[in-house]
């Protein structure tokens, strides 16, 4: 039987997609090359643009009880003065306090309310290719052979995406020569200026750069803490083997640790090797179509935009993808807008809003970066500007998207 939407991966993008879509009535099946979802990267950071997202999708209670809830993160230099404040999100301003939550939490909670619905999920199913488009459906193809038809295809498939090579053959994702390196540890132990950490911090050290620090579990008994280093670019097994190393990694994050204070020196005594991760930052550059010429195949998610991990958007923005991507293919189902208006305006008004966060990264890296790495924005004449999250935060996507469909209608009327 054909599928309306196949969705290739079960990452956050294409779970949150499929849950976005039967909200719109529209009957999705993803399929997925693991055989279960893939659990990186320990706890990722929620803000409000997302939170109003899975609060729509049904699921922000959940998140909100499983999650540490903050407002804002602190910029310090070394000897505990407060450089700067960022709000990460705001009850009272926003709707949402910001939220940090384990990956494997958050999949957990998307995946069964999915699977509540009804929603098949197909593991251990693996993408290979586009055999056919037509101006009705498409026809893909897996590893095994077996070829599957679909109203449309959305390739979730991650920064290496293979849906993309349909869209874009020779593209491969630019190595931006850093890496994070981060821990979980108990954060009972760890004392700043004598204090105990309450709330994400960013520790600058000048000609260091930042030591990063982020309580997480519900109560914020541990915390993430990170750096970042220069790296040349591994390839898969390099960086299997980098990872594995974690002798290196510990005495990496030990290294320089009196440059950061009583935080970084107390905290790093207590890495378990087991509970470290390996973050290579590759971006993909600005791509002009996300859909392909008949309009069937279409990406999103880090498919579409990896960002850089400054602001801490990479998953905030898959998941306004998601939602507008739903909002706008049930508009264009019923019969209020054509496809590729709709499809066009998503990617004009999602594009927008991802090179507004790219700024916001240069904005972060200023304050964040050692000054000889500060080289790129120097060239690029970026001057430093105070924070204003409001357009990032505050917006109301669902009036964006039904006044864009009111707009179009009255034009075509
Ligand atoms: C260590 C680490 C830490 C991170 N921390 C943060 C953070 O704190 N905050 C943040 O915002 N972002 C973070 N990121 C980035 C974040 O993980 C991505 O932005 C996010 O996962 C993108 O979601 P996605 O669903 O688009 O892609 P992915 O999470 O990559 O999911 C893609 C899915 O597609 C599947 N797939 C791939 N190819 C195929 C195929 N051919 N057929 C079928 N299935 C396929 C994969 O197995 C995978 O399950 C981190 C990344 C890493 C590596």
């Amino acid at each position: 039987m054909a599928d309306e939407v196949a969705i290739i991966g079960a990452g956050l993008s294409g779970l949150a997609l499929a849950l976005a879509l039967q909200q719109q009535g529209i009957k999705a099946t993803i399929y997925e090359s693991r055989p279960a979802p893939l659990n990186i990267g320990g706890a990722v950071m929620l803000s409000p643009n997302a939170l109003k997202v899975l609060d729509a999708l049904g699921v922000y209670q959940e998140v909100r009880s499983k999650g540490f809830n903050f407002e804002e993160l602190e910029l310090q230099k070394v000897d505990g003065e407060l450089l700067e404040t960022y709000e990460f999100g705001s009850k009272q301003k926003y709707g949402y306090p910001g939220n940090r939550i384990y990956r494997f939490e958050l999949i957990d909670i998307i995946l069964s309310k999915i699977k509540a619905e009804g929603v098949p999920v197909v593991f251990g199913r693996k993408y290979t290719r586009v055999v056919e488009e037509t101006n009705e459906h498409v026809i893909w193809e897996c590893a095994d052979g077996e070829q599957h038809t679909a109203s449309w295809l959305v390739g979730a498939d991650g920064i290496h995406s293979t849906v993309r090579k349909y869209l874009y053959p020779d593209l491969v994702p630019r190595f931006t020569r850093m890496a994070g390196i981060t821990a979980a540890v108990p954060t009972a132990p760890a004392r700043h200026h004598g204090k105990p950490i309450t709330k994400p911090l960013t520790i600058i050290s000048e000609g260091k750069g930042a030591f990063v620090v982020a309580p997480q579990k519900v109560d914020g008994s541990e915390m993430l803490i990170g750096k970042q280093r220069r790296i040349d670019e591994l390839d898969r097994e390099g960086w299997d083997n980098f990872s594995a190393d974690r002798e290196s990694l510990i005495k990496f994050m030990q290294e320089d640790a009196e440059a950061f204070g009583e935080v970084a020196i107390t905290a790093t005594q207590h890495i378990d090797p087991k509970k470290m991760n390996v973050w290579p930052f590759y971006v993909i550059p600005e791509l002009d179509k996300w859909a392909s010429a008949k309009r069937r195949v279409v990406i999103l998610g880090d498919s579409a935009h990896a960002i850089p991990p400054s602001a801490g958007q990479g998953i905030n923005q898959a998941f306004e993808d998601v939602y507008i991507f739903a909002l706008l293919l049930a508009a264009a189902k019923g019969g209020n807008v054509k496809v590729e208006d709709a499809l066009a305006f998503w990617q004009r008004y999602r594009q927008d809003r991802v090179k507004r966060v790219l700024d916001l990264n240069k904005q972060i890296d200023l304050r964040r970066l050692p000054q000889d790495q500060l080289t790129g924005l120097a060239a690029e004449g970026i001057a430093r500007q105070q924070f204003d999250l409001t357009w990032l935060y505050a917006p109301d996507f669902k009036a964006d998207v039904d006044n864009w469909v009111k707009s179009v209608s009255v034009e075509s009327a």
